[in-house]
């Protein structure tokens, strides 16, 4: 039996972060994670400004640096400017080998390849059941993101595609978003020669266009902010480790702030006319925290017994 204090299922950018943080905190964290890094993931691989500050603070070399959003939405394109700071892009598969290297170094025990199987809580401590050694812990996070399988499949299912390509004109410095019936896209440089196209298609309109591109409804897509969702949550739930009930209050007012306007943004999308509804959506859905100086306070931080 392995014994820690903290462990973190999952090694995407919830759990590299919530480890890479908790460790340089001074807390003892082992980390597991199913699959071998690098490892390829559908994402849109934008970074919104507040995860690329604190990627840029680790030592990224994040480029390029993203200050202009277009709206491709049949004929019509409109244009905005993003606010600053910029946002940027980088490939899931370095994005997320990169962390889980800085969550290493800080003193993150990785176990990779290694799955959770199940989870027991005896007295004040947990069992953590994996594909090797079962790990004790105190605190358990779970940051395995979101579940693959639903038992039976729905209409409003979202069903996601990701592909890179060389030799892409979208220019860059730009996102390109494209709204379409039952789903939406979007297009950027990752600054290494390679664009990256992600998609998002209910499963009824993607039966449809199948069948005879028939109509199909429209989802309310959330913009290019889930990596940095999860790398703020990781870094309120590093300070509030041992008050779970502020860490669950802080969340949701955290996910409330970004998730409503962006929703609302989406929703309006395919219908939008005036640019600065693009550059407000982006405003208001991501704020830019002060990351660099949030690590160092938990740097500066007493070791824990
Ligand atoms: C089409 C699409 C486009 C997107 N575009 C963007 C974008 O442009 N920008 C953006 O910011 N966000 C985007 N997102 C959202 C973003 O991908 C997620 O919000 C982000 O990956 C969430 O990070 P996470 O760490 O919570 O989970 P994940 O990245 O899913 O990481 C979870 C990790 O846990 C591991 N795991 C799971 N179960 C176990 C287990 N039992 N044992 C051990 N390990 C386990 C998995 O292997 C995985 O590595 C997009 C999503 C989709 C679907």
């Amino acid at each position: 039996m392995r014994r820690v204090e903290v462990l973190v299922i999952g090694g995407g950018p919830a759990g590299a972060t919530a480890a890479l943080l908790l460790a340089r905190g001074g807390r003892q964290v082992a980390l597991l994670e199913q699959s071998r890094f690098p490892r390829r993931k559908v994402c849109g691989e934008f970074i919104a400004p507040p995860a690329a500050a604190l990627l840029r603070s680790l030592g990224a070399r994040l480029e390029p640096e993203i200050g202009r959003v277009e709206l491709w939405a049949g004929e019509r394109v409109l244009r905005a400017r993003l606010p600053a700071p910029c946002a940027s892009a980088m490939a899931r598969e370095d994005l997320d080998a990169f962390l889980l290297r800085r969550a290493a170094e800080a003193g993150t025990a990785v176990y990779q390849p290694e799955k959770a199987l199940s989870i027991d809580r005896f007295k004040d401590q947990y069992i953590c059941e994996t594909s090797s050694t079962p790990i004790q812990a105190a605190v358990v996070i779970a940051a395995h993101g979101t579940p693959q399988r639903r038992a039976a499949p729905r209409p409003s299912d979202l069903l996601a595609f990701k592909a890179h390509f060389r030799g892409a004109t979208v220019p860059g410095d730009l996102i390109a978003l494209l709204p379409f019936a039952g789903g939406y896209g979007g297009a950027l440089h990752l600054g290494d020669g390679r664009a990256t196209f992600a998609c998002c298609i209910r499963r009824d309109a993607l039966e449809a266009l199948r069948r005879a591109g028939e109509p199909a409804g429209e989802v309310q897509p959330v913009v290019g902010l889930g990596i940095s969702l999860a790398m703020r949550s990781a870094a309120l739930l590093s300070r509030t480790l041992d008050t779970p009930a502020v860490y669950a209050r802080e969340c949701r007012k955290l996910y409330a702030r970004a998730l409503l306007p962006s929703a609302l943004i989406a929703h309006l999308m395919p219908h939008a006319r005036a640019p600065w509804m693009l550059t407000l959506g982006a405003r208001l859905a991501a704020p830019s925290p002060a990351w660099p100086a949030a690590c160092a306070a938990r740097r500066a931080a007493p070791r824990r017994p």
